[in-house]
């Protein structure tokens, strides 16, 4: 009888061999030098390094502008999660989390801004662009990156709860999928994630 219900033995094989999988960044992806010895939460996700993208609008930028939306998310009582994105030098959508706002599950501000995007270059496809959320996206999220063909995605805090861009998941950088977007995790996470403690320990005291 199998031990582990509906799941066949095979699928545990491998970690019951002491095999270790290689993780999907690692397919012909090239690493940061120590982005396997970064620590033990976190492995195998490149960890942020300053840009080598031409733009003048850097990184930090564009996630300055995230976290401009989450702030406004979180002046109207949503949790605080901001997204830009970027195509070239120009930021060409920005919005943030309005799912209290809309009584909407889906209105993340990653959905928002993709849409916001799309309908700014007439193009659902939006290869070449850069996507800064300020909170690792959800599954929701990670799916819409993948099917947006969006190039990059940068984003701040990671998700414990939900990440599904690097933490959870890598939904993002899955070969069995028709497309991978570049991933960067870290940019200005502690901004990112203080003011999601902040807004958070404030619902706390407010109770
Ligand atoms: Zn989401």
């Amino acid at each position: 009888m199998n031990p582990r219900g509906g799941i066949p033995l095979h699928a545990f094989q491998a970690c019951a061999l002491g095999q270790t999988r290689r993780p999907l960044q690692d397919r012909g992806r090239r690493l940061p030098p120590d982005a396997t010895a970064a620590g033990p939460v976190y492995p195998h996700i490149p960890l942020y390094e300053t840009s080598s993208r031409e733009f003048a609008l850097t990184d930090e930028d564009l996630m300055r502008v995230a976290l401009d939306e989450a702030a406004k998310a979180g002046e109207l009582g949503e949790v605080p999660i901001g997204c830009a994105i970027s195509a070239g030098d120009a930021v060409i959508a920005r919005a943030h989390n309005r799912r209290e706002t809309d009584q909407d599950p889906t209105a993340h501000a990653e959905i928002l801004a993709l849409r916001a995007a799309a309908e700014k270059l007439g193009n659902w496809r939006l290869e070449g662009v850069t996507v800064a959320s300020t909170l690792e996206p959800c599954p929701m999220c990670a799916g819409a990156l993948v099917a947006s063909r969006a190039g990059r995605l940068i984003f701040g805090a990671y998700d414990p709860k939900a990440g599904a861009t690097a933490t959870l998941y890598n939904l993002v950088q899955d070969p069995r999928l028709n497309h991978e977007v570049e991933v960067a995790g870290g940019v200005l996470g502690d901004e990112c994630s203080d003011l999601l403690s902040n807004f958070f320990a404030t619902l706390r005291r407010s109770r």
